[in-house]
């Protein structure tokens, strides 16, 4: 079963990992991972823009080489970008130094454009002690909220539904800029942006 919210023993387990953001302002945090990819991540931009919300695309490394041009429109628009290695690997399943060499590939990525050296998210959320150890440096990006979006076993409306459910001021919410997910994303995105809005939230960069 999917877990929509990250549960609190979590958090306490991964100390030096990020999970959410300060609760004292109305402020949400979207994250997109997995990109970029040319129609998705195009259409995340335009409907970012039609809520004056700005996210964090968590980026992997060889599609920002396959696609360096929705890759600059990401930074242009004032998004954050950050580091999901280069080849979307398990941390579970990857050596440290197998995961540590893939990771920097994907830097130099950024570094290409001028970012990187900040943000990381590990993809699946699956990372190991020695792992982050490595990339202490950096600001490990978790959750807090799961919309669930790439899974085929997921209605649009229920995505819609958890992810509205679970979010609270300073969450982290995670939607993917993939072709899995674009059907689902397509319906609950928009929706959850015009929901939290009329209800006073903005939506900033990490
Ligand atoms: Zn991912």
């Amino acid at each position: 079963m999917l877990l929509h919210k990250t549960p609190i023993f979590v958090h306490w387990l991964y100390p030096n990992l990020i999970w959410k953001q300060s609760s004292k302002e109305k402020v949400i945090y979207l994250t997109f991972d997995d990109g970029p990819i040319p129609e998705v991540t195009q259409w995340v931009l335009k409907t970012l823009d039609e809520f004056k919300a700005k996210a964090t695309f968590f980026c992997v490394g060889e599609n920002i080489h396959k696609h360096p041009d929705i890759f600059k429109e990401v930074i242009k628009r004032g998004h954050s970008v950050g580091n999901h290695t280069c080849h979307h690997l398990n941390g579970w399943k990857t050596d440290a130094t197998e995961y540590l060499k893939d990771f920097l590939k994907c830097e130099e990525e950024l570094q290409e454009f001028d970012r990187g050296g900040r943000l990381f998210r590990p993809p699946y959320g699956k990372i190991t002690a020695r792992q982050i150890r490595q990339l202490s440096s950096r600001e490990i990006i978790m959750w807090d909220v799961l919309s669930g979006d790439f899974s085929k076993k997921l209605s649009p409306e229920t995505v819609l539904k958890k992810s509205l459910q679970y979010s609270k001021p300073g969450s982290i919410i995670v939607f993917h800029d993939s072709l899995k997910a674009f059907k689902n994303l397509q319906y609950a995105l928009p929706r959850y942006l015009d929901h939290f809005q009329s209800k006073g939230f903005t939506f900033k960069p990490l």
